[in-house]
């Protein structure tokens, strides 16, 4: 792509979180990311193009170096910086102004910086031919946390047998960010048991929020209504995916056809999240038992009674595997990580020269890598320690907060990459993304809002008699 020769027309509104805007190229298979900032902020646009001009290098090196080695060179994709022009950057903001979801519209777009983020599309398949008529399917799962934290600093008991995200729902009812409890709990997905991930998915279906999006060819198809109170509609989505499993229609006397469908979706999610993640990779997989302590969630739905049927694992190079595995870096906790972060604070005051030299805010290249793998495993009262920890936590911070993108197609009788022998045949990947470093300055609101959530989760829970 010439960088110099930018047409906005080219150029689509694509989606967007809390912290970037995602533009898509019309006829090639790439986004642009583009930085948010809070509204008020445009005002001192010299600042915020500053602080743009830094961070988009640094998500790069962030991605490139520490989270890619972590969870594996298939899963991640860095991405590189682009420069823009500024007249680009400006016509694109007022092009996507209107189809920007309004809970959205508090941020505006960085117009100041010239600076992006360019990424293959991963709503697409780059090879996928156009033999077949029916576009991909992308399906996109935020998981958030997938265990049960393990921390001796842990002081409420709540913590230990309710998981973050089902105490975190009744918080965010309570404060209108939801109108709906969400039945979806990241154990159930993270069990490994396909039982239990099925029913994981199924309430993902059911009040998607911001943990489930689905695409075909490149388009959103389903996802979360901006207006709060209308839910998402399944029998639109159905009609959509009737093309990709034809022979789920003439099924034998099912009541529900719907039904099948999105089973048959929700098999191929399941095979997907457990497979090594491409379809041209054959053999059974080695399973890893990451640890004991995630069993299970007691506010999650899933029958009591069933979780006797097994003890399930994750297939080792599983993108599910990949992301546990580096948010249980956070193995102390908010509450064993603050007193850190105080001790550390303590030190720079002392000695405000050594942040650098820290790294507390980066660069993140080998050298903070290897702070994150060398971290000693007994604390020493030192600085290091501290600094060590306090890297980790927040690797761990950005795998629960990241998204997986599932994409698959149906794929031609004679390819070899196949998902499943039986039944229709997809051609599928995997990837990880919004892999960005989460704010060193964050931590003592991660420590503020745990206590709230778990001091209300009980209030609400443990009503009077
Ligand atoms: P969050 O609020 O979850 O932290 P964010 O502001 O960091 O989100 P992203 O999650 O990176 O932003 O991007 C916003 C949305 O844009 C994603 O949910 C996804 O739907 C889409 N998107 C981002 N990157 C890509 C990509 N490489 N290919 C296709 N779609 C993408
Ligand atoms: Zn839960
Ligand atoms: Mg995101
Ligand atoms: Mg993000």
């Amino acid at each position: 792509m010439e960088m110099d020769k930018m047409d906005e027309n080219d150029w689509k509104y694509h989606g967007e979180g809390n912290k970037s805007l995602v533009v898509s190229h019309l006829q090639h298979c790439r986004v642009l990311r583009l930085l948010k900032f809070p509204s008020e902020d445009s005002a001192h646009t010299r600042q915020t193009a500053e602080q743009a001009f830094r961070h988009i290098p640094n998500i790069v090196d962030y991605s490139k170096y520490v989270m890619k080695p972590l969870l594996g060179e298939k899963y991640v994709h860095s991405g590189e910086v682009v420069k823009l022009p500024l007249d680009f950057v400006r016509q694109l903001s007022l092009k996507v102004q209107q189809e920007r979801p309004e809970l959205r519209c508090d941020k505006v777009m960085d117009t100041f910086s010239g600076c992006g983020l360019c990424l293959p599309n991963l709503t697409q398949l780059p090879l996928h031919h156009l033999r077949d008529h029916r576009p991909p399917i992308c399906v996109e799962i935020k998981p958030k946390c997938g265990f049960l934290p393990f921390s001796r600093h842990i002081s409420k008991e709540c913590k230990r047998k309710v998981c973050r995200f089902c105490m975190h729902q009744h918080y965010k009812l309570a404060n209108g960010k939801w109108k709906r409890l969400s039945r979806y709990c990241p154990l159930d997905l993270f069990s490994g048991s396909k039982q239990r991930m099925y029913v994981a998915l199924k309430n993902l279906l059911e009040e998607p929020q911001n943990n489930l999006k689905i695409f075909k060819g490149g388009e959103l198809i389903f996802s979360c209504k901006d207006d709060a109170k209308q839910q998402p509609d399944l029998n639109d989505l159905i009609q959509h995916l009737r093309p990709y499993f034809p022979h789920s229609n003439g099924l034998y006397n099912s009541h529900q056809p719907g039904k099948v469908v999105l089973n048959e979706l929700i098999r191929v999610i399941c095979s997907a999240l457990l497979s090594g993640g491409d379809s041209n990779r054959s053999g059974e997989p080695r399973k890893v038992h990451l640890s004991e302590s995630r069993p299970h969630c007691e506010a999650s739905p899933f029958p009591r009674d069933l979780l006797r049927n097994g003890n399930h694992s994750l297939p080792k190079d599983s993108v599910l595997a990949k992301i546990l595995q580096v948010q249980m870096m956070d193995n102390l906790d908010i509450e064993g990580i603050y007193p850190l972060y105080k001790r550390v604070e303590q030190y720079l005051e002392e000695f405000p020269r050594e942040r650098n030299r820290l790294q507390i805010d980066g660069p993140y290249d080998e050298s903070f890598m290897d702070t994150v793998k060398n971290c000693p495993t007994e604390d020493d009262g030192s600085v290091e320690y501290a600094v060590g920890k306090v890297h980790q936590y927040r690797v761990a911070m950005t795998a629960k907060d990241c998204s997986i993108m599932i994409t698959f197609a149906p794929c031609e009788e004679d390819e070899e990459h196949q998902l499943n022998l039986e039944k229709p045949r997809f051609t599928y990947s995997v990837s990880i993304l919004d892999l960005d470093p989460k704010p060193y300055e964050g931590i003592p609101h991660q420590y503020k809002l745990d206590t709230k959530i778990a001091n209300y989760y009980l209030r609400s829970t443990q009503a009077p008699p």
